[in-house]
This record gives structure tokens, C-alpha cells and sequence, in this order.
């Protein structure tokens, strides 16, 4: 009956194409969502779709939480906006004192903006209006890996490493970027090394790169502590982040970790860095922190970067955005954070992601075409090959994940899928993120849905 109803739904979205929307991708039929529901889609038809990418990674207590929409309706009766350069608003406040007192260290000061890609932008500017204000005028190129996603600005584009957004604009892409390679040792040469002494020749080769490329022209090292959308789940090797955070005070570079994907407590952590206890300059965030029932992001600034705007910049940060504090979306904000406390969400994050681990470590051993199992919390990725033994990938324009996630959409779960390049080599992954309130026998039903979507995506690509 499902699958009839999902026919009936094609069509109708088919016929909703000589339309007005510009889509996010013309040749695409997109099921028309009604409502949501704990980790349920419904369609216009009532065609159910399993959440288990969180839509964007993002939808972390699930869909359809009356507490947060209700915050949200209250403010707006309210007052739906103030131009934050004028006014302020109570639940700034508020908001902002939650969110450092999750944060790590002395990150006492926050920021906000409506996503992530505004946030990363942000802590871009601000890291070279601190090394400005203290007198480090050549201070402004960035350190990223060359496997990140930081946003779709120019900007944070140039920075991030998705070879094939960046593409078009191989003219206007700004320099000042030092891209490294991520700490992939099992790709590469390096297999055989323990991982200690793998993180120490890496951290070797970076400290080499700063050198090379002159401490005093380095303003930030933009990094995320587990990589998500680029490589599928990838966590830094252990001392690594540590290692970084050394260098980075040594040589007078601010640490900036995106944890757009990763906050609020997505890997089983409130942040991704505390699995390290590493404590950055800024953090960097969106996404987890309204459970994108608003646009909302920000960053979490430490105090001597604060001290600096005060003292050296009269206690004007030189940035600012229309939706900067939003009021709708801070409410949304609060409640959200709110129900994650409550609900004692971020321990239960630890929990389910080891069950999810286990039932897709199952599916590793019976399919040929996946492997590389990987990643913290409910934050989990894995790749798909066309021989697991040797690694072989898919030819890119198969576009293996698109394929597989979209036989997943007509078997009624949907994932995140994604093309990525290590060391030349194309490969594609699927990022399992479903939301913090998935019970296991809703992980049951996922992972069968994927296991009857990998039958099929086998017996079509074999
Ligand atoms: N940084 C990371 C790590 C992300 O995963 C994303 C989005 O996927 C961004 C930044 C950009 O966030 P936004 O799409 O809200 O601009």
C-alpha cells in the first residue's frame, strides 16, 4: 500500500514541476512534506519516510516537538524581531549564558548568526580583527584540511575542501588558504604505523607548514574535530586535536572548531572537542542548536579574544548580520537546548549510537559493497565500494550514494549520501544521523529498510 501511495506521490510532484520554485536540483521529483514526527516524514499522501540523516544533520530532538514550536509562536505574539545594533532582547541573554555554560573552558561569549556558513564567516573576521587589534597586521591566511566543509560563502568555500562546489569559481576563489592533508593515514603509506606515531609525523609536517609559510602570516586553523559531510563521520586521530591546540598557541594561530554538525551533543558529547578535551579559541555552531526549527548558528568566543575587541577595538566587532539574535529563532533556541537537557538526550546519543554501531556493523559483514563502519555517537558513516577488498570505488558518475540513498527514499528511509577524494581517489559515502530520540526498534526498522535498499542497489549496480 506504501509503495502505491509513493507512485501516486511522484506523480504529483511531476506534475508540480511547471512551477515557480527554483529547485535544488530541476531534474529532481521531491515528495512534498506535510508534517513531521519524532524520526518520521509524512507526505502530502501520507507516505512515510524515516528521517535517518536528521534532514541536514540538523534535526537533532526530531520533528514535531510541541515545545519548541509553542516558545516559538510565544515570542512571535510578542515580538518577532529586533535590530540587535539597537535593541536586545531577554532571551539573548538567556541563550547566550546556556550556551557557554555547555561550553568547554573559558568560551564564555556568544555570537549569533542564522546558519553555519554566517558562523564560520564570523569567526574568519573576528580571528583577524584579535591579531589586528594586537598588532599582527600580516596575520590573515587559514589553515584548513583539504577533506572539510565549512559552508557555501566564497570565503568559507575557498577554505573548505569539496573539490567540486569550488569548481565554477576557480577565478574568484580568494587566496590565503593553507590546505592540509587530513590525518587518513590508512589510505595512504602510512598503513602500518601505530597511530601515535602517524599523528606525531603529522603534527611534525604541519608545524613544517606553519614554518614554512610564516607563523606571523597565519591568522586561524579552521577545523572540524570530526568531519562530516566531506568523508562521511571521520573522526581526528587521538592526540591529534591536542597536538593542534599546541601549535596553535605556540605560534599565536586562534583554533577554530566547526562544530556545525557535530554540537549539541550529536557524537554523544555536548561538543565533539570534549572527547579530546581540547578547548579551541572559538567553536563554531548551527544546525543542533534549534534543531533547525529555526535558522540559527552562531559562535562561542574565549575570553582573552573578547578582551581584545573591548580594549584594542573600543568593543566593536567589525561584522553583523539583519537576523543576528533573531528572537523566534533564539526561543526556538532555548526550548530546544531546554528538551535536550530534560530528556537527558546527549547520554542517550551514547547509548543508541552503540546499538546503531552493532546493527550496521552486521550489515558490513553481509554486504560486499560497504565498509569502513565509522564515527561517534549518532554520527556514524560508512563507504561503498565496488570491491571491499581492495577498496575499488564506484565510477563517479554512477554516483553510487545519490543511487543508494534514493532506492533508500522509495524503501521509505533517507540518509545523507556524498561523493568525496582522498588521496586522488573518488570514493562515495552514506553519513548515518538519525535524530537523538530514535528507540531501538526504530533503529531495527532503519537498518532493515537500508539492508532491503542494499539488496536492491546490489543487484542494479552488479
Ligand atoms: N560547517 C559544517 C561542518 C557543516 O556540516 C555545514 C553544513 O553542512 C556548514 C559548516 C555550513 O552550514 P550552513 O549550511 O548552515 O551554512
Amino acid at each position: 500500500f506504501q509503495q502505491l501511495l509513493r507512485i501516486i506521490s511522484r506523480k504529483r510532484s511531476e506534475n508540480l514541476s511547471q512551477d515557480h520554485v527554483f529547485h535544488r536540483n530541476f531534474n529532481n521529483n521531491y515528495p512534498l512534506i506535510e508534517r513531521g514526527e519524532g524520526v518520521y516524514l509524512y507526505d502530502t499522501q501520507g507516505v512515510r519516510y524515516l528521517d535517518g540523516s536528521s534532514g541536514a544533520v540538523a534535526v537533532n530532538i526530531g520533528h514535531g516537538v510541541q515545545e519548541v514550536v509553542n516558545a516559538m509562536t510565544k515570542q512571535a505574539s510578542h515580538v518577532a524581531y529586533v535590530h540587535t545594533l539597537r535593541f536586545e532582547t531577554s532571551l539573548q541573554h538567556e541563550l547566550a549564558s546556556m550556551i557557554a555554560s555547555l561550553a568547554p573552558g573559558d568560551l564564555d561569549t556568544v555570537y549569533f548568526t542564522s546558519g553555519g556558513a554566517e558562523a564560520n564567516e564570523s569567526a574568519l573576521k573576528l580571528a583577524r580583527q584579535y591579531h589586528l587589534g594586537n598588532n599582527d597586521q600580516e596575520k590573515f591566511k587559514v589553515i584548513s584540511h583539504s577533506i572539510s566543509y565549512h559552508g557555501n560563502t566564497m570565503r568559507t568555500l575557498s577554505i573548505g575542501g569539496d573539490q567540486k562546489r569550488k569548481e565554477l569559481y576557480d577565478k574568484e576563489l580568494h587566496g590565503g588558504v593553507i590546505h592540509l592533508a587530513p590525518p587518513y593515514g590508512k589510505r595512504s603509506d602510512f598503513e602500518n604505523l601505530q597511530e601515535d606515531e602517524y599523528v606525531d609525523y603529522c603534527l611534525n609536517q604541519i608545524e613544517k607548514k606553519i614554518l614554512e609559510e610564516d607563523p606571523e602570516t597565519i591568522s586561524c586553523f579552521l577545523i572540524e574535530p570530526i568531519v562530516g559531510s566531506q568523508i562521511a563521520a571521520f573522526p581526528m586521530p587521538d592526540g591529534y586535536l591536542k597536538g593542534i591546540r599546541k601549535l596553535c598557541t605556540q605560534y599565536n594561530i586562534l583554533l577554530v572548531a566547526d562544530e556545525v554538525m557535530t554540537g549539541f551533543g550529536r557524537t554523544g558529547e555536548m561538543f565533539a572537542v570534549n572527547h579530546w578535551r581540547v578547548t579551541p579559541d572559538i567553536i563554531t555552531f548551527a544546525k543542533g542548536v534549534s534543531s533547525a526549527y529555526a535558522p540559527l548558528g552562531g559562535m562561542i568566543v574565549n575570553n582573552k579574544t573578547i578582551q581584545t575587541i573591548k580594549d584594542k577595538w573600543d568593543g566593536k566587532f567589525a561584522h553583523g548580520y539583519t537576523f543576528s539574535g533573531h528572537p523566534v529563532a533564539l526561543a526556538a533556541g532555548k526550548a530546544n537546548i531546554n528538551y535536550l537537557l530534560d530528556k537527558e538526550l546527549v547520554p542517550n546519543v551514547k547509548q543508541k549510537g552503540r546499538y546503531l554501531r552493532k546493527r550496521l556493523s552486521e550489515l558490513m559483514e553481509k554486504f560486499t559493497c560497504i565498509g569502513d563502519l565509522r564515527g561517534r555517537g549518532l554520527m556514524l558513516g560508512f563507504e561503498i565500494y565496488k570491491n571491499k577488498k581492495t577498496r575499488e570505488p564506484f565510477n563517479q558518475s554512477q554516483k553510487a550514494a545519490e543511487e543508494l540513498n534514493q532506492i533508500c527514499i522509495e524503501n521509505g528511509v533517507v540518509f545523507y549520501p556524498g561523493q568525496g577524494l582522498i588521496d586522488q581517489q573518488p570514493f562515495d559515502h552514506i553519513l548515518v544521523a538519525p535524530p537523538f530520540v530514535i528507540t531501538d526498534n526504530e533503529i531495527d526498522h532503519m537498518v532493515d529498510l537500508l539492508e532491503k535498499s542494499l539488496k536492491i542497489f546490489e543487484r542494479r549496480f552488479k
